[in-house]
């Protein structure tokens, strides 16, 4: 029999005495920091050894408000307030201008990459920051010169037929009339635009708004509506299929005073970025990232200078930077924004090739906690493969994520899908591996003969230079379709609200007090404990993450 136990098995009353319920509130002072770990002493509890994301978790605290009503508002600069925490690496299978609209739409922001001409880089800045929400700002145009077939071939290949027609063949051009469907049904591929096309047009003045833009259409009856300035030149398109599926987006990245959305842009710290930050300063750019794997160099510091006296009002994200001492010489440059991460990546090699970097969690912490004290905000860079990632990123101090893998494989990721082993999948590649660099060298050949002609003695420089043996820092692979940000960042956006109501935290402000004042609590995770916490004991299952 156990002991305590009476002959007919209940437990013996051993007059013991028990607090009340209504003591339980009180009793809780015994405890006065509180179950777990502050976030000094979590930092602390692995004296000799870095910590990341999944070595810690975050404890429960009081919910008294609905997930919907937190707030995921920061300040991703000194300067610019989104009202997400998400930011698009500058890699060329990540960041493009149709990844910037998306994510600005959603209310993060794209940080466009330059691996490619300094003017092609520009024009996507241009083509974000022109944006409107349900105008075609880039249409396929056709001059009249162009024939029945040309149309056809668009059906097509894109699936619409409602082509504008200018004198150029191309937008800005003078319009001169619109082909449809049932101008080029039944007519002879060989037929010219000028002969079938419908001048009899119906257009819209640059300026008027899309509800305008909307009463035209349905009161004409058209299924295309041309944009025109005061010359007659084709500016942009409205389609009515468009206005049928068009959203609101009450969280979009817009700049207060144009309303135009945010668009960021990354350069390297060489003299010749000089030159591709004033084409990317022209196109409208708002923020620029020096991107760098180190970024504590002289021409960094040098490089930040020389911005905050050309362009005082454009925005400065340094690093990349995963210590205090890093931190400081970027800050005292003039930074307005550090991005932290040096071997977190999923594509990188850095730690493993340079044997220099840090784990990524003991990174945002140490470089957050510095800029925090200059009101410099952070970017935790790299490593984020789940919701629950960005949500300790925010706890350690960083005030939004920058992800690369995570957004790869989406609609609006450069590149083709294409199958491999049965998956369908994107190519997804680190601006250090091979691949990329090699693309890199014929790229920046061709943007310095655009800038420089063929003969000048810095290009020959520049060629000398591409020959030296490059080391790989990154790999090159693949990534599965995760379907259009339309989706996927609605998901990320409310499974980090949900988060955060666990945690009783109403907005990552209120989250990143906390934890420097020591009321949010850490738990440090084992091993085992990190095996508990992940699917376990199944013979199979699928793994469906949202719906
Ligand atoms: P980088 O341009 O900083 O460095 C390349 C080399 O050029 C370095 O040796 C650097 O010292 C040198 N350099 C830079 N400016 C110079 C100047 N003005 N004069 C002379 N030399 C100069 O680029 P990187 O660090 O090799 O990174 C390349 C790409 O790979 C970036 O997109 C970066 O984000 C990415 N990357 C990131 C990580 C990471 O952990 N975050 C790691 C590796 C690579
Ligand atoms: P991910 O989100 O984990 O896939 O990491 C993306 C980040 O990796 C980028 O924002 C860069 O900081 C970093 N990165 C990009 N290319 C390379 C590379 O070739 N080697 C190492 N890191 C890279």
């Amino acid at each position: 029999m156990p002991s305590g136990s009476t002959p007919n098995g209940h437990v013996a009353n051993h007059a013991k005495a028990y607090l009340s319920p209504q003591q339980a509130m009180a009793e809780l002072a015994r405890y006065p920091h509180g179950d777990g770990l502050s976030l000094e002493q979590l930092m602390n509890s692995s004296k000799f050894g870095g910590l990341t994301y999944n070595d810690f978790l975050l404890l429960p605290g009081h919910i008294y408000f609905k997930a919907s009503d937190v707030s995921l508002q920061i300040r991703v600069t000194k300067n610019i307030l989104l009202n997400t925490p998400f930011l698009s690496s500058p890699m060329d299978t990540v960041t493009e201008e149709k990844m910037a609209i998306a994510l600005a739409l959603h209310g993060g922001l794209g940080i466009i990459h330059h691996n490619c001409a300094p003017e092609v880089q520009a024009e996507m800045v241009r083509k974000v920051k022109k944006f409107e929400n349900g105008f075609i700002t880039d249409p396929i145009c056709l001059s009249p010169k162009g024939v029945v077939g040309d149309v056809l071939d668009i059906k097509a290949n894109y699936g619409f037929c409602g082509v504008p027609i200018t004198d150029t063949g191309k937008i800005g051009g003078k319009l001169l009339g619109i082909v449809t469907g049932r101008d080029v049904q039944f007519r002879d591929p060989e037929a010219p635009l000028q002969e079938v096309m419908t001048t009899d047009l119906i257009t819209g003045q640059a300026g008027l708004s899309l509800d305008e833009a909307n009463t035209i259409l349905r009161d004409s009856k058209k299924g295309k509506l041309p944009i025109v300035d005061k010359n007659g030149n084709l500016v942009s398109l409205v389609a009515r299929s468009d206005l049928l599926k068009n959203q609101n987006y009450p969280l979009a990245s817009k700049v207060p005073s144009s309303k135009q959305l945010y668009c960021g842009a990354a350069i390297g710290t060489r003299p010749a970025d000089r030159e591709r930050l004033r084409l990317l300063v022209e196109a409208g750019l708002d923020v620029v990232v020096l991107d760098s794997s180190q970024g504590n160099s002289v021409f960094q510091i040098e490089f930040i200078k020389w911005i905050k006296e050309t362009y005082p009002s454009l925005d400065v994200i340094a690093g990349n930077v995963v210590t205090r001492e890093q931190a400081a010489q970027l800050i005292a440059a003039g930074a307005d924004g550090l991005r932290i991460g040096m071997g977190s990546g999923s594509i990188c090699i850095t730690q493993e090739v340079m044997a220099v970097g840090r784990p990524q969690g003991t990174a945002v912490h140490a470089v957050s906690e510095f800029a925090q004290r200059f009101g410099v905000p952070t970017i935790a860079d790299g490593g984020i493969a789940n919701i629950g990632h960005i949500a300790k990123a925010l706890a350690l101090g960083a005030s939004a994520v920058m992800m690369g893998g995570m957004l790869a494989g989406t609609t609006e990721s450069p590149g083709e899908y294409f199958y491999h082993e049965g998956k369908r999948v994107k190519v997804y590649r680190g601006m250090g591996s091979i691949e990329a660099m090699e693309h890199t060298q014929r790229g920046s050949v061709k943007a310095k003969q655009a800038i420089l002609g063929s003969d000048n003695a810095a290009t020959a420089r520049y060629f000398s230079e591409a020959d030296s043996v490059k080391v790989a820092q990154g790999v090159s692979g693949d990534v599965a379709d995760k379907g259009s940000l339309t989706k996927f960042i609605p998901y990320l956006y409310t499974g980090l609200q949900h988060s955060l109501q666990d945690m009783g935290m109403k907005s990552v402000v209120e989250l990143q007090n906390g934890a420097r004042e020591g009321t949010v609590r850490f738990e440090f995770r084992t091993a085992s404990a990190q095996m508990e916490g992940g699917v376990n004991g199944l013979n199979s299952y699928t793994k469906r993450l949202f719906a």
